[in-house]
């Protein structure tokens, strides 16, 4: 599994920093968001974000 360094809202400013919060945590973090919201989330991983976007991620 990649390391995720954060998950993000795709529609605004939201955003859950691996470093502050467990997978778990964030997990049902994004859950949540995308229930009351309708928003879609993503989320950038070390190894996976290295064409283009996520470069200005700042941990
Ligand atoms: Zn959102």
């Amino acid at each position: 599994m990649e390391p995720v360094v954060k998950s993000y809202c795709l529609e605004c400013e939201w955003e859950i920093s691996a470093t502050d919060y467990t997978a778990d945590e964030r997990t049902a973090a994004m859950v949540d968001h995308a229930i009351d919201t309708g928003h879609d989330v993503d989320s950038i991983t070390r190894t996976g974000g290295a064409d283009g976007d996520g470069s200005g991620v700042v941990l």
